[in-house]
Formats: C-alpha cells, structure tokens, sequence
C-alpha cells in the first residue's frame, strides 16, 4: 500500500506545542490576553504589521474589517465591494454579512484579480476591493492597489494564504500598505492552529475598534484609570459586539507555528519547484506560476487541465487526492444573481487542480505523483 497523500496536511510541533498548553493549564489561563498578547506582539515583530489583534478566524476577521470599515466611512447597505470568484466562501459571506453588494471582477493567469477588469467595474457605488493572495500569491497585488488609492477605494487584504509571503526586494512582508489584512492560522494554512486568524488594520484606532468588537462591544477603557482600585469590574457596553476573538491555546498553537514559518514555506518553494521542473513541459498541463517579485507563501501548487476528472480519478485510485481552489462562487446559488465579469474564473474554475503540498510531502513523493501525472 503506497503512501496516503493529501493535498493539505498541517505539521505540529507536538512536544513544544505542549509545553506551551501546558503553561496554559498550570496558570489557569486558556482565553483571551496572556498568550494571545505574546502571539499578537510576535507575529507584528515577524510580519511588520504594526497593529495586529489575534481573533478566531479569518473569516470573522474579514467581517469585522467589513463592519468596521462600513461604520467609519458611511457606507450605505447595497453598496458595492469589488472581488472576486475564485476564492474560499468566506471572503464574499463577509459582504453578505454586511448587506454590502459583492460585484464580481475577473482574474488572469495568475488566478488573482486583474486590474483591467476590476477598474471596468468601478461605478459611484464601489466603495472597496477585497483582493485574495490565493496560494500565497500577490499578482497584480500593485497593481490592485494603486487603483484603489486612484479612485478612493479601500483595499481589503484576504491573505488567509499569505502568512509569510515577501517581496524579494526589500524582504517586507506583502500587504502592509493594504488598509486591512486578515490571515488565517486555520489547521490547512500555512501557520497551523485549529482555528484563528489575525486582522491587521493599517490604523490604529480600527484596531481599537477591533478589539472592542471582537469581544462583544465590551469597553473597558472608559475604567483603565481605576486598574488599581476596586472598579476592575466596572465596563461599559458601547456596541453590539461579536464574540470573535482568539484564545490562548490557540495562540500556543501559532507560537510554535510561527517559529518555522519561514523555513516551512522554504521547504514548500522547494515541493512547487520540483512540480515546476517536471511539469513545464507538459503539453496538457498549465502550471499556474506565482509572481516572480516575492517569496510566495506557496499555500498551493495549481495546474489547469482539460480533463480534470480523469486526472483526479487516476491520482486518487494510487491513494494520492487532491484540490479544487476553487469553485467559482458567483455559480453559487447565493451569488447568482449579483454582477459578475468572471469568465476567465469560471474557465479556470473547471479545470483546476491543486497538488499535495505540505511538510510531509517529500521529493520521492512528487516524483511519484509526476510518474502519474506522465
Ligand atoms: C481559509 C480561507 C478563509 C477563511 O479562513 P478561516 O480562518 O478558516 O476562517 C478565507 N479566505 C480564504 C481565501 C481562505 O482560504
């Protein structure tokens, strides 16, 4: 019986993940604060986002952007938010959450969004872009954004793939000039926990806004100057909140992740160039390359082919199963009706495939799966 290969599989560092659980348990703290605190303070350090506030997803995390952004700017149910297709449900629920209208652009070859069809869709009714790093990649990411600050636009950052992913010029981590980034450390992404994310907004007060969202609207700083007294206690509920914030045994999960993201995606880099290297020239494969400007994250490794069912069928019948990222959403019964330019994603969308790529994927491995692919 050969290996079993999926195409995702998180590594933890067990021994280390528990001793910091551990401390957890021995100090009687597993909620929010403590680790949380260290994890937050951490992962600003590594990624240079200045303001990062831990939560349980990021798919709550990209509706509190939403929200928070709605409120600051005025932004009038029906209102339009430019995105795309190609993407995990989430990224678009987060506009439904909103009551916000989710208009859907094209993408390239890239599979990101391309700057021609989102400026096309651009009317007085746009108030922001959400653009999708997808597999860790940041095509047209420049791009994207210089068309948002031309029209006045917030650029909302899904980059659930792009823990880790760097421009090679200057080693900064992409998306720290995006008005909102929202990661996802969920147990398949590149910084595995169970479930968390982080959402990084560029200013600080949104960030404050966030923590006081993400705990249920709950205000405490109204009493900060009676810490030392007896008015511990003592809060004032100033919104209606969520309950979206992270915990301190998720955010050990995330410490422990944290300290080998960086040589992770190495190693993930290194399993996409040995599929590059026996795929390009494959007539019948279409090898979806990722920007040649940054380090990609490499969350994914995508081909496109005709005949996507056969090559699943046959993969999966040598125990070797891979993805689909992603249907495209505006198929889905609950966008059909919205506005949509997405033909190259709905091409793209039958015919996609995602390789196994994770730590435990070893080159034997992919010369396996290329063998087949042969
Ligand atoms: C996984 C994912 C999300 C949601 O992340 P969670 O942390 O699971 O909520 C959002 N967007 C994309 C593109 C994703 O892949």
């Amino acid at each position: 019986m050969s290996k079993i290969l999926q195409v995702f599989k998180p590594k933890f560092r067990t021994e280390e993940i528990l001793i910091e659980i551990r401390e957890c348990l021995d100090r009687g703290w597993s909620g929010m604060g403590y680790k949380t605190d260290l994890f937050e303070q951490e992962w600003s350090n590594y990624s240079g986002f200045k303001n990062a506030h831990f939560i349980n997803s990021a798919t709550s995390g990209l509706h509190l952007a939403i929200n928070i952004f709605k409120k600051k700017y005025g932004w009038q149910d029906g209102e339009e938010i430019i995105t795309t297709a190609l993407t995990f449900v989430s990224t678009n629920h987060a506009i439904m959450y909103e009551r916000m209208t989710p208009v859907f652009a094209d993408v390239d070859q890239s599979l990101c969004l391309d700057p021609k069809s989102v400026e096309c869709l651009i009317t007085k009714k746009t108030r922001a872009v959400i653009f999708v790093g997808i597999g860790g990649n940041a095509e047209n990411y420049k791009q994207v954004a210089a068309l948002c600050k031309q029209y006045g636009l917030v650029l909302i950052l899904d980059a659930a793939h792009m823990a880790g992913t760097k421009w090679k010029i200057n080693g900064h981590h992409v998306g720290l000039d995006s008005d909102c980034a929202v990661f996802s450390y969920q147990a398949v992404k590149n910084c595995p926990s169970g479930d968390a994310g982080m959402i990084c907004f560029r200013e600080k007060d949104m960030d404050q806004t966030a923590r006081k969202l993400s705990w249920l609207g709950i205000d405490k700083s109204t009493f900060d100057r009676f810490t030392e007294s007896s008015y511990k206690w003592k809060y004032d509920v100033t919104d209606i909140g969520y309950k979206y914030h992270g915990n301190s045994i998720m955010a050990s999960l995330c410490r422990v992740a944290l300290k080998y993201l960086d040589s992770d995606n190495d190693y993930r880099r290194s399993l996409a160039d040995a599929y590059i290297d026996g795929l390009e020239h494959n007539p019948n494969i279409k090898i979806i390359y990722h920007s040649q400007e940054i380090l990609s994250s490499r969350h994914t490794f995508q081909i496109l082919v005709d005949d996507r069912d056969a090559l699943i069928e046959k993969l999966s019948s040598n125990s070797i199963y891979c993805g689909v990222h992603y249907l495209a959403n505006n198929k889905f019964d609950v966008y059909s009706k919205f506005k949509s330019n997405s033909t190259n994603a709905e091409l793209y969308a039958g015919k996609l495939v995602s390789l196994p790529l994770h730590m435990d994927v070893t080159s034997e491995d992919i010369q396996r799966v290329l063998e087949l692919l042969k």
